[in-house]
């Protein structure tokens, strides 16, 4: 079983996802509204998921390297 990718999810079980580019800091979801650091910096699971509904991607400047869901990859 691939992981689910907390951000966008979809099944690309990768740290940082490459469809929206959120990097998985191993954060649970009770704790989503806080922005834990690290490879995100200041963003938020929370804000990540909106960015993505937004921009299709965890944080605008990501738009340009992010890229579609493969088929397998669709929960
Ligand atoms: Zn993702």
């Amino acid at each position: 079983m691939i992981n689910r990718c907390p951000c966008c999810g979809y099944r690309t079980g990768c740290i940082t996802c490459p469809v929206c580019f959120w990097t998985d800091p191993g954060q649970a979801d009770p704790s989503a509204f806080v922005a834990v650091g690290g490879p995100n910096g200041d963003l938020s699971l929370n804000e990540a998921r909106l960015n993505f509904a937004l921009y299709g991607a965890s944080h605008p400047r990501y738009r340009e390297v992010v890229r579609k869901p493969r088929p397998d990859e669709i929960p």
